[in-house]
C-alpha cells in the first residue's frame, strides 16, 4: 500500500487526500491550523486510512522513507515557507509533490533547489475544482520522469477516466512542465468562459432570450458534440438557480466584476515574452480585468454617446456558431503556445497526450478535445472534421454574430478577437508590411523585401 503525505487541508487537499485515501493509499496529514485538522479526521476520519498529525515534525516522521509528500497549500510564499520549515527533515529519494497553482518559473527554482539534497520536487498541475479533486481531477505532473513514474500507479487511480480506457494524469515533461500545461489550461479556460459569457450577453441582449430561454438552450448546446463540455453544462444549470432569499434569478443578482488570481495573466505574460500572439486568452485577460475596473467604467461611461446600426432580432443558431468556432481559435491559440514553449525548453511535450489528459476531470474538458487529440495524433480525418466545422454557414454565420455585436454595441472582446485571429492566419498578406516601412522611414529600422534576402533601407523623404 502505498503511503501520501498531504501538507495543506484546504478545499483542495482535503478533496485530494479523501481521494487517495479512498484509493487505498494510507493518508497522513497535516495543516498548519491545527483546528482543519481536527475537523477533517471528525467529518471524514472513518472513510479511509487517516493519519493525523499536529506538527510537521510528528507528520515526517510518520511517513517512511523514501516519502511522497503532497504540498496543497496557497501558491506563492506559502509553498517556499512549508519547503524550507520541512527541508532540515527530508531525506534523499523523498519526493515533494507541489499540487498548487504555483507559476512554473517557482517550481524551476524550487526544483533546483530541493535536488542539492537529493529530493526531488515535483510539479503538478491539477484541474477539476472541489468536486474534481474529490472523485477524479485532471492531473499535469512535471519535474524527474524516474520520480514521476513513482507516483503514476496512484495517481492513475485518484485521477478521472478520459472516456477511452485511459486515466487523465501523464509526465507532462521535466522541470516546469506540469505547471506551465496547467497555466496553459487555464489561459484556455478564461478564453472559453468569456466566450460563453459574450454569447450569454449577444443571446440576451439581441436574441431577446429570459433566463429559461438561455437554461434550455444551453442545455441542448452542452448535449451536442461540437459544444459539449462540462462549461456549457454549469452553464445552462446557472440560469435555473433562484436566489433562495429573493426567489429572483440568482444570475441577475450577482455583481458583474469577475476575479482573477493570476494564472490567466500567467499565460498572457508567458506569450508576450515567446513573442506570440494569443488574441482569444488575452482578450479575456483584459475582459476580467475591465470588469474589475467598476468605478471608472461607471463614471467614464455616464457621459458616453450611443449611436447604433439598426438590426432586427439574432437567431440563437447564430451565436452558436460564433462561440463553436471561437472555442476552437482558443484551443489552438493554447495548444500553439505549448509548442513554442517546448520547443524553447526542449519540453518534447506530446500535445495529443496532453488533449488526452483534458478529456476528463479538468475545468475545459468537452467533446472538442476528443478530435482534436486525433488530429495533433496525426489524424487527417480529424484534421478535415475542424476544418469543415470552420467552413461555410458556420464561418458566415460567425461573422454575422460579431457584425450584429458590432452594430449594437455589444462588447465581444474574445469573439472578436478570436475571429481576427482566424482571419489573419488566413490571409497571405497582412498590413504589416506598411509598418515596416513606417519605421524605417522615422527610425531606420530597416525592412526585409519579399523578393530579395538580406535588410533594406530607403531614404523616404527624399
Ligand atoms: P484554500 O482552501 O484557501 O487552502 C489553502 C491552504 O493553504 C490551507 O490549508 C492553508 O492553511 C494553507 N496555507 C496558506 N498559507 C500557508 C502558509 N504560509 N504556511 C502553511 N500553510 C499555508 O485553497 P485551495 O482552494 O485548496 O487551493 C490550494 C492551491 O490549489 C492553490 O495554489 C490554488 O491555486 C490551487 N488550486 C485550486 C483549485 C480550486 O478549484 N480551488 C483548483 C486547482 C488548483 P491554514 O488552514 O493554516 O490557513
Amino acid at each position: 500500500m502505498m503511503q501520501l503525505g498531504v501538507i495543506g487541508l484546504g478545499t483542495m487537499g482535503a478533496n485530494l487526500a479523501r481521494n487517495a485515501a479512498r484509493n487505498g493509499a494510507q493518508v497522513v496529514l497535516f495543516n498548519r491550523t491545527k483546528d482543519k485538522t481536527r475537523a477533517f479526521m471528525k467529518q471524514f476520519g472513518t472513510e479511509g486510512d487517516f493519519v493525523p498529525a499536529e506538527t510537521l515534525r510528528q507528520f515526517l516522521s510518520a511517513l517512511g522513507a523514501p516519502r511522497v509528500i503532497l504540498l496543497m497549500v496557497k501558491a506563492g510564499e506559502a509553498v517556499d515557507a512549508v519547503i524550507e520549515e520541512s527541508l532540515p527533515s527530508l531525506r534523499k529519494g523523498d519526493i515533494l509533490i507541489d499540487a498548487g497553482n504555483s507559476h512554473y518559473r517557482d517550481t524551476e527554482r524550487r526544483e533546483a533547489h530541493l535536488l542539492r539534497q537529493g529530493v526531488h520536487f515535483i510539479g503538478m498541475g491539477v484541474s477539476g475544482g472541489e468536486e474534481g479533486a474529490l472523485r477524479g481531477p485532471s492531473m499535469m505532473p512535471g519535474g524527474d520522469p524516474a520520480a514521476v513514474k513513482k507516483l503514476l500507479p496512484l495517481l492513475r487511480k485518484m485521477s478521472a477516466a478520459d472516456g477511452a480506457g485511459g486515466a487523465c494524469v501523464t509526465h507532462v515533461g521535466p522541470g516546469g512542465a506540469g505547471h506551465f500545461v496547467k497555466m496553459i489550461h487555464n489561459g484556455i479556460e478564461y478564453a472559453v468562459m468569456q466566450l460563453i459569457a459574450e454569447s450569454y450577453d449577444l443571446l440576451k441582449s439581441l436574441g431577446g432570450l429570459t433566463n429559461k430561454d438561455l437554461a434550455k438552450t444551453f442545455a441542448a448546446w452542452s448535449r451536442s458534440d461540437d459544444l459539449g463540455s462540462y462549461l456549457t453544462e454549469i452553464t445552462a444549470r446557472i440560469f435555473t438557480v433562484k436566489d433562495p432569499g429573493t426567489r429572483k434569478d440568482l444570475i441577475d443578482l450577482i455583481d458583474d466584476a469577475a476575479g482573477q488570481k493570476g494564472t490567466g495573466r500567467w499565460t498572457t505574460e508567458a506569450a508576450m515574452e515567446l513573442g506570440m500572439a494569443i488574441p482569444s486568452i488575452n482578450a479575456a485577460v483584459d475582459a476580467r480585468l475591465f470588469s474589475g475596473e467598476k468605478e471608472y467604467r461607471t463614471k467614464a461611461g455616464k457621459n458616453m454617446p450611443t449611436s447604433l446600426l439598426p438590426l432586427r432580432r439574432i437567431a440563437p443558431g447564430i451565436v452558436r456558431s460564433a462561440l463553436e468556432l471561437s472555442v476552437i481559435c482558443a484551443y489552438a491559440e493554447g495548444f500553439e503556445l505549448m509548442a513554442k514553449m517546448a520547443a524553447k525548453k526542449q519540453w518534447n511535450l506530446d500535445l495529443a497526450e496532453i488533449a488526452r489528459i483534458w478529456r476528463g476531470g479538468c475545468i475545459i474538458r468537452s467533446r472538442f478535445l476528443v478530435t482534436l487529440q486525433k488530429a495533433l495524433t496525426g489524424s487527417s480525418a480529424a484534421k478535415k472534421a475542424i476544418l469543415m466545422r470552420l467552413s461555410g454557414v458556420r464561418q458566415r454565420q460567425w461573422r454575422q454574430a460579431i457584425a450584429a455585436g458590432i452594430a449594437r454595441g455589444v462588447p465581444m472582446p474574445a469573439l472578436s478577437a478570436s475571429l481576427w485571429f482566424y482571419d489573419s492566419l488566413r490571409r497571405d498578406r497582412l498590413p504589416q508590411n506598411l509598418i515596416q516601412a513606417q519605421r524605417d522611414f522615422f527610425g531606420a529600422h530597416t525592412y526585409r523585401r519579399t523578393d530579395r534576402a538580406g535588410d533594406f533601407h530607403t531614404v523616404w523623404n527624399r
